[in-house]
This record gives C-alpha cells, sequence and structure tokens, in this order.
C-alpha cells in the first residue's frame, strides 16, 4: 500500500516545528531569517503559511502520476511504489523540464551553485519511508496536524473529519483527485485558493497530456534527446573537472 500524508490545517497552531524538522532532516541552513521566509525555495523545501488566525502548508504534493517525472529524460525523478516521488542527483543533466511541467511549481534550481547544482523539493522523505519510518515533519508535529500513514486510510479519515465536523472543513480534500490524486492530502476550513493552490487542476493525471502532446510531435524526442544529451555532458563534464582539480589541489599540497 501506498503511503501518504495528510495535513488539517484546523489543528495547525503555525509553530513551523515542521519546516525545522525538514532543514535538520535534508541538511539544510534554518534560522529566524529562513523561518520567516514563505516561498518553497532550493534551501527550504516546505512552508507553513498563514493569514489571520488560518495556517496552510506547502510542500511537493507527491502526485500519484507525478508530471515532473513524465517530462525527465533521464529518469532523475521517480515515484516509488511506497509514495515518494524521489529524486537522483546523479541522473539529473539540469534540463529543468520538471520545473515547468510540475502544476504546483514545486522544483527548485540551486542557481548560486555554479559548480554542481541540483533540484530541490520535498521527496516525501524517501529514504525514512523507506526504512519504515514516517516522514520528519509528521514525527516532530505536536499537535497531529501533519499525519503520515496509509494514503487510503488518510483519505478516509479526512473524508470522516468533513463527515463529522461539516462546519470545521470546506468540502474539499485538496489532492484527493487533483492531477490523478497526490500522496499529500490537505484538509481546510477556508479555500485552497487563499494560500495559492490551485483549484482549476482537472482530475486526469497529467502524464496523459505529455504523452498525447509528445505522440503528436514525432521529431521531438531524438532532437530532445541530442539536445539534453549535450547539456548533461556539458553538466557533469564540470563536476569531473572539479572533481580532478580537487584530487590535483590535495596531491599538490601533499608534494609541498
Ligand atoms: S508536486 Fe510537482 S514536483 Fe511534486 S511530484 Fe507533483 S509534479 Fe512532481
Ligand atoms: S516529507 Fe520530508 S522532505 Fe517533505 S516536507 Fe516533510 S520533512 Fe520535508
Ligand atoms: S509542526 Fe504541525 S502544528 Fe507546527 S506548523 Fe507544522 S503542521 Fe502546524
Amino acid at each position: 500500500m501506498s503511503k501518504g500524508i495528510l495535513y488539517d490545517a484546523t489543528l495547525c497552531i503555525g509553530c513551523k516545528q515542521c519546516e525545522q524538522a525538514c532543514a535538520e532532516q535534508n541538511k539544510l541552513p534554518y534560522d529566524d531569517k529562513i523561518a520567516a521566509e514563505t516561498r518553497q525555495s532550493d534551501h527550504k523545501f516546505t512552508v507553513v503559511l498563514s493569514q489571520d488566525d488560518k495556517f496552510m502548508r506547502r510542500l511537493c504534493m507527491n502526485c500519484e502520476e507525478p508530471a515532473c517525472a513524465s517530462v525527465c529524460p533521464v529518469g532523475a525523478l521517480q515515484k516509488t511504489a511506497l509514495g515518494p516521488v524521489a529524486y537522483d542527483a546523479h541522473k539529473c543533466m539540469g534540463c529543468r523540464y520538471c520545473m515547468v511541467a510540475c502544476p504546483f511549481g514545486v522544483p527548485k534550481y540551486e542557481w548560486n551553485n555554479s559548480l554542481t547544482p541540483k533540484v530541490q523539493k520535498c521527496t516525501m522523505c524517501a529514504d525514512r519511508v523507506l526504512a519504515g519510518q514516517q516522514t520528519a515533519c509528521a514525527e516532530i508535529c505536536p499537535t497531529g496536524a501533519t499525519k503520515f500513514g496509509e494514503r487510503a486510510e488518510l483519505l478516509e479519515e479526512a473524508k470522516k473529519r468533513i463527515r463529522e465536523n461539516p462546519g470545521n472543513y470546506v468540502t474539499h480534500i485538496y489532492g484527493e483527485t487533483e492531477v490523478g490524486g497526490t500522496s499529500v492530502l490537505l484538509l481546510s476550513s477556508i479555500g485552497f485558493e487563499n494560500f495559492g493552490y490551485r483549484t482549476d487542476l482537472v482530475r486526469d493525471p497529467l502524464p496523459l497530456f505529455t504523452y498525447r502532446v509528445l505522440s503528436r510531435i514525432p521529431d521531438f524526442l531524438p532532437l530532445a534527446a541530442v539536445t539534453l544529451g549535450g547539456i548533461w555532458w556539458i553538466t557533469h563534464r564540470r563536476e569531473e573537472v572539479a572533481a580532478a582539480e580537487g584530487q590535483n589541489g590535495k596531491k599538490n599540497r601533499g608534494q609541498r
């Protein structure tokens, strides 16, 4: 069974411990300045937004059929059987198609890392989930607003919460059907559009559209393969040169 995260904004107190736990999990810096940032970035994979006394998290939705993975020419992004959409930086050639394809604007690029830039995003703590653990943000959450579990069970729980307390929620489980469904499910007492979530998304998985578009452009794939192969070679050549320079530097220092 596939895992998921249920975030219930009505239980959230805006403490941002999830942000901090995420930073620690991903070896990213976290201080007061970063805590104040309200946009997902290459150094902040989840944000807790607030509007009056309401809160809302943003993070990668870890889509059931991710558009980012469907356009990645080298399979650097992959939907895993357990739910997380994982990322392999060693495969990535830096084309950034994923950034264009994602309907939630999630993947970010390390523009300030000129040597070995990577795409960055929440991967639903893929390593932890694989090891049988819950995500770091769910583990730390003091109120249960962020809850980890089986997606199917979390979905039933979300429906039950709305059924039993209809006055507390808008009747929409965000992620149940958006772009074919997502591993992250959201509940809120006010419309999701208040926090920048798109409410015009189709129910069909976006990779279907990708396939339909590509199937009508027969010359696209060979051309893309040649172009992107060139980009990949340049990107990885820089890494090799950097590694070789590092080794030479060490040798030279050792010879002194
Ligand atoms: S939200 Fe965007 S980056 Fe995350 S899995 Fe879906 S398409 Fe990929
Ligand atoms: S699931 Fe993991 S990577 Fe994603 S926001 Fe939570 S702690 Fe961060
Ligand atoms: S840790 Fe839980 S209560 Fe605190 S901001 Fe995150 S989701 Fe809300």
